[in-house]
């Protein structure tokens, strides 16, 4: 077993992640991959907390601009949430993985409803759990999800996977000479309105002292890289 810097983790995963080449939905090759992505992460002997958005299927914010309430639309993107969590326990247990769905609204037939005491536990016991429907409140998104319970479960590090490999001053795909952060302080994230994150949870992040690092995860093997404490993406970290 490899010598690893963090024991906990929180893994924030886009619904995006999930969608691979399609324009919506799963794609079961990509959930596939992350799943055994996550499973050499734990195998390595961390404890490993999952956070995955809804944007593959629902957002609040886009239902809202067709036309619909917005607090229903946020309502569907939290449910979207619990169906990625669904698709990800699967893919995890088909690799042989012990798994628990907790969602932060009620719907106890299809998973467990979110209790931080028995979170713990589930991760001390080894088990990945996936924290489905973000806070449970609307006009919040998964990201804010990630990083409350990334610091409700007392998380040695926050991980937001994405498809640049870290922060840049400008966006890499349009500004070929846009440059990339190794660190950044939460206060810098902040006052220079980089878009990684919504300022709700980079201010959580900040008070609590949660550090974050943000990569590339369709890059295979980077996750266990992190854990094992190469610096890799870029770290958010402190203030001023
Ligand atoms: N959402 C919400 N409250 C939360 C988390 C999520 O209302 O605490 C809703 C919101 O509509 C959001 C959608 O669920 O757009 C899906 O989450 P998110 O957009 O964060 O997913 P991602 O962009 O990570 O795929």
């Amino acid at each position: 077993m490899s010598q690893l810097a963090y024991r906990r983790i929180l893994l924030k995963l886009s619904g995006e992640a999930l969608m691979g080449d399609e324009d919506y939905g799963i794609d079961p090759k990509v959930i596939h991959r992350l799943a055994e992505e996550i499973i050499e992460a734990q195998a390595a002997g961390a404890e490993i907390a999952l956070v995955i958005g809804g944007g593959n299927i629902f957002r609040g914010a886009g239902l809202a601009a067709g036309g619909m309430d917005r607090v229903t639309g946020d309502q569907m993107g939290m449910l979207a949430t619990v169906i990625n969590a669904l698709a990800m326990q699967d893919a995890l247990e088909k690799l042989g993985a012990k798994v628990r769905v907790m969602s932060a609204i009620k719907i106890n037939d299809v998973c467990e409803d979110y209790i931080r005491r028995r979170a713990i536990r589930h991760l001390e016991k080894g088990r990945i759990t996936i924290f489905a429907a973000g806070t449970g409140n609307p006009f919040f998104t998964t990201d804010s999800g990630a990083a409350l319970r990334s610091i409700e479960i007392g998380a040695d590090l926050l991980l937001k996977a994405t498809k640049v490999d870290g922060v840049y001053d400008s966006d890499p795909k349009k500004n070929p000479d846009a440059t990339r952060f190794d660190r950044l302080t939460y206060d810098e994230v902040i006052g220079r309105n980089l878009q990684v994150m919504d300022t709700a949870a980079f201010a959580l992040c900040r008070d609590s002292d949660m550090p974050l690092r943000i990569f590339d995860m369709d890059q295979p093997g980077q996750l266990l890289r992190i854990l094992e404490g190469e610096p890799i993406g870029t770290l958010v970290q402190g203030r001023g």
